[in-house]
């Protein structure tokens, strides 16, 4: 299987770009990560923490992929998750790469 970066990925089918459909959850758990390294000074730094942290993370939550105008009425749906709950699995895999960490 070929890896692929994103800049690599063609988003484009029949001249519709797919690269308006992102995870919201991507967008939260990127967001909670940096909050939780300028709350705690005592995280790990390194890429492949960091990195694990995203990964774990990224994986304990459902997919919430949405068209990004659509995202007011995302947030107004049952199926929203929100930033409380994103920051409370961002800070589970913190704990779980600090006792264990890959670096
Ligand atoms: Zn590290």
């Amino acid at each position: 299987m070929q890896v692929l970066n994103r800049d690599e990925m063609d988003y484009e089918i029949e001249g519709c770009s797919l690269r308006d459909v992102i995870n919201f959850n991507e967008y939260l758990v990127l967001k909670m990560i940096r909050e939780a390294l300028k709350s705690d000074v005592s995280l790990c730094r390194c890429s492949l923490c960091i990195e694990d942290v995203f990964a774990l993370a990224m994986n304990s939550l459902p997919p919430r992929y949405i068209q990004i105008t659509s995202l007011s009425r995302y947030s107004k749906s049952e199926s929203f998750i929100d930033e409380e709950a994103v920051r409370e699995k961002v800070m589970e895999a913190w704990k779980k790469i600090s006792k264990n960490p890959g670096h």
